[in-house]
């Protein structure tokens, strides 16, 4: 059998190695040398007036943006609720609860409008939330100018979870630029990776000298060790920061090659009936980090889990879309506002093959397999 073909897997032709050999000739694997700083500024300067903190993961990343908002025990935080659990998980390692809000139908992230019923709801229950988390899904923006009016209007931060969406931008402006905070992933499936790693991204410089500080243990600047506060090991290693940085010079045209696959996809299945992807609106250009596309069963005749089975037998990767958290059995007990919509796209979507080396005999491939299936059904 050939080798599996996965939704999204790296590519390393650019000089990772090289960079690499550098920082093990360094002496320097840790917290400390020449790549994190070297990473750090490339994407910082990417980003024009936002700043950059390397650390080890996604999810230490929207950890730490949370302590920084100064959310603690007991506290409520609004999150998206179609999203990987990591979005939301560090509200409940804080002691805080988060508050689940559905989709909207164009871009699949967060509904603005159910957003401003949620808000009003806690209110009313005299409870203000501490944060809103939102997510850019797959590498698609959320309506961020809708949101942004909100929680301006009731005064409520904003925390972009764009570990998706590196090099997706909205209305020309990147993803995670936004909120007071954004995070980012390089874990090793996203579109650049570092092996683990993640980034806080803010314009406000003492929120990012702050969180470094509290990523290496919340160490004062004095010949012993002291600690005024609580802190974490969270900083990116200089390993990671090398591959990081080789990544980060490949991302522009990883990003074309992710959307040239993605409008390959729309071309081969333009005439399959009941066969839908995500919109790409006006305001918002997506990295498609993962192309995702939409069956209706009533029009196709099959479901998204045959299609996903017949691919599974040819070799091929495929995968439901996020499941939902307010409908994880570890968060029933959660408030959710909202009504079907990503429960919808969870029971009608498949993500399809998406790397950045996948090859047009590969797509084809795929596209037979989805043909096959709609000629047992006439
Ligand atoms: C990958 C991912 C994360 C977590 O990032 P890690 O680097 O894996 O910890 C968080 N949110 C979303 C939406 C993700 O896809």
């Amino acid at each position: 059998m050939p080798q599996m073909l996965h939704l999204s897997f790296p590519v390393f032709d650019g000089n990772e190695s090289l960079y690499l050999q550098q920082a093990v000739s360094s002496g320097y694997l840790a917290t400390n040398g020449a790549f994190i700083n070297k990473f750090e500024t490339k994407l910082s300067k990417r980003l024009r007036s936002h700043q950059t903190v390397g650390l080890n993961s996604g999810t230490s990343a929207l950890h730490l943006a949370l302590v920084l908002l100064g959310v603690g025990q007991g506290d409520e935080v609004i999150c998206q609720s179609f999203t990987f659990c990591a979005s939301a998980n560090p509200i409940v390692y804080l002691g805080g609860t988060p508050i689940f809000v559905d989709s909207e139908e164009e871009s699949w992230n967060i509904n603005p409008e159910i957003l401003e019923d949620a808000i009003l709801g806690r209110l009313a229950l005299g409870k203000k939330p501490k944060a809103i988390i939102v997510v850019h899904l797959f590498g698609m923006p959320a309506k961020m100018r809708e949101i942004l009016e909100i929680a301006s209007k009731y005064n409520i931060p904003v925390l972009e979870d764009a570990a998706e969406a590196v090099g997706s931008t909205y209305q020309g402006q990147f993803c995670g630029t936004f909120g007071k905070l954004g995070i980012y992933s390089f874990n090793g499936n996203k579109i650049i990776t570092t092996g683990g790693g993640g980034a806080i991204i803010s314009n406000d410089t003492s929120l990012i000298e702050k969180a470094k500080y509290l990523s290496t243990q919340a160490r004062e600047d004095l010949p012993f060790y002291q600690h005024l506060e609580i802190g974490f090991n969270y900083r990116m290693t200089n390993m990671a920061a090398a591959i990081g940085l080789a990544q980060l010079e490949k991302l522009d045209q990883f990003v074309q090659k992710r959307r040239q696959i993605n409008q390959r996809y729309r071309e081969l299945f333009k005439d399959f009936p009941g066969i839908s992807f995500q919109t790409e609106y006006d305001d918002a250009y997506s990295n498609f980090w993962l192309t995702t596309i939409i069956i209706d069963e009533k029009v196709t005749g099959f479901s998204n889990d045959r299609l996903r089975v017949q691919f599974f037998k040819n070799g091929i990767e495929t995968r439901f879309l996020w499941k939902p958290l307010h409908l994880q059995p570890v968060y029933k007990t959660v408030p959710f506002y909202g009504g079907l919509v990503s429960e919808q796209l969870f029971l009608k979507g498949l993500c399809l093959p998406s790397s950045v080396n996948l090859s047009e005999q590969d797509q084809y491939r795929i596209f037979e397999i989805v043909e096959r299936e709609f000629s047992k059904i006439s």
